[in-house]
């Protein structure tokens, strides 16, 4: 007989999100003339910037010329898009990664379910809490246990070290942090870098809001982290970067230093993604190319700057109404404590009844979530602002 994979069993029946779907989807049935605003799920809401456009529209055109058509890309991605990454975003800040270290995949959140297929079933993991889903979430469907390290408030929500359980093993960091906003220094990033060499551990390291950090000391890769190459696997996404959500495309940087009892991890995902992947799209490469050209940069910049407006408006008007919130300064999310005893889900339910606000309830981010919420600032500039407003006057 067939036999399903019962490790499916030991995932929460519903993903955060669709569960978070199905409770609007039930009050706008009960209330069908009602403004929702939304502040929960992480997707953009600007429009893809005219560079961007311009270089889909010319890649399309491509597309309809024999002599410029273009079938099956590389698997592993087009050296033009490859190069320009390895330059722009990793030789500038003095990280040498040559492009044939970058895989370009049709995003980030792939990469992260996929790359726990390089360890074997009985690798331990060592997972921050509360944390992004999918890195949990992929481990357990693959049966590895996972140890979980709190992220508190009083150690501004970064993990220690000290609580990644048995070592060797297998790491997932997030900065900045989704869903905490919390960023990290390039000194306590080089601790853990530190901790991965000295224990032979390995550091998945998710870099997909980077282009958000404001502060210039911050570390926008692993990489500028010594002797990061040795042990760190980073994946980038162009999804909050530039907006590409809805076209998708993100990679992955697999240094060919880094080895596991001298094997390449490097050539096994290059393996790995010539066998279950056809490469991303030559127009959507063409489009992540255009990012990073002198317009592309500036336009994209200018959608962050007005993301980041929205943060700082949250930030501010919430703190001013007497709530303790942290996050939103290098980071498109705000991290903000429920008021009184209110868990999470409660104060979900409150904000969406009263207020008609969807926020992300803490506790579906993990354990250490509870009696936190999140909002995120990719909303619109005067949606956010009544949002607030709704929020201030409800308590
Ligand atoms: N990593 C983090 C931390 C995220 O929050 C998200 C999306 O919200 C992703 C990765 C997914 O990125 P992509 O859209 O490239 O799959």
């Amino acid at each position: 007989m067939l036999q399903t994979n019962t490790n499916y069993l030991g995932v929460s029946e519903n993903y955060l999100f669709s569960t978070i779907a199905q409770k609007i989807k039930a009050y706008v049935a009960d209330h069908p003339d009602r403004d929702i605003i939304r502040l929960g799920i992480g997707d953009v809401t600007l429009p893809l910037a005219p560079a961007v456009i311009s270089a889909l529209q010319s890649a399309v055109d491509e597309q309809s010329h024999q002599e410029t058509f273009r079938g099956y890309s590389p698997d592993l991605g087009y050296d033009f898009l490859r190069r320009t990454i390895s330059e722009q975003d990793y030789m500038s800040r003095g990280c040498r990664i040559d492009p044939d270290e970058i895989f370009i995949s049709d995003g980030a959140k792939c990469d992260i379910g996929n790359l726990q297929e390089l360890f074997s079933e009985n690798t331990d993991v060592a997972i921050c809490d509360p944390v992004y889903p999918v890195y949990a979430d992929s481990n357990l469907m693959a049966g590895r246990n996972i140890n979980y390290m709190p992220c508190r408030e009083e150690f501004g929500f970064l993990p220690d070290p000290a609580a990644s359980g048995s070592d060797p093993c297998l790491i997932y960091l997030c900065f900045p942090n989704n869903p905490t906003g919390a960023a990290i220094t390039k000194g306590e990033l080089q601790l853990w870098v530190d901790h991965a060499l000295k224990t032979g551990s390995v550091i998945i390291y998710d870099a997909a809001y980077e282009a958000y950090i404001s502060d210039p000391s911050l570390p926008h890769s692993i990489y500028e982290c010594k002797g990061a190459e040795a042990c760190s696997i980073e994946v980038r996404s162009f999804s909050k970067n530039a907006g590409f959500t809805g076209l998708r495309l993100g990679f992955t940087v697999i240094p060919k230093e880094l080895r596991i009892n001298g094997t390449s991890l490097h050539d096994m995902w290059a393996r790995r993604h010539s066998t279950k992947y056809n490469g991303a799209p030559y127009i959507i490469q063409r489009a992540g190319e255009a990012v990073y050209s002198p317009e592309g940069r500036k336009q994209t910049r200018s959608q962050i700057d007005y993301y980041m407006r929205n943060a700082n408006l949250i930030m501010s008007t919430l703190k001013d109404a007497g709530y303790s919130v942290t996050g939103g300064l290098n980071a498109p999310y705000i991290w903000m404590k429920t008021p009184g005893t209110l868990s999470s889900w409660e104060f979900f339910d409150l904000l969406l009844e009263k207020a008609q606000v969807v926020g992300t309830p803490g506790s579906g981010f993990g354990a250490c979530g509870e009696g936190y919420f999140r909002l995120t600032a990719f909303g619109e500039y005067e949606k956010t602002k009544e949002a607030l407003s709704r929020i201030v006057n409800l308590i």
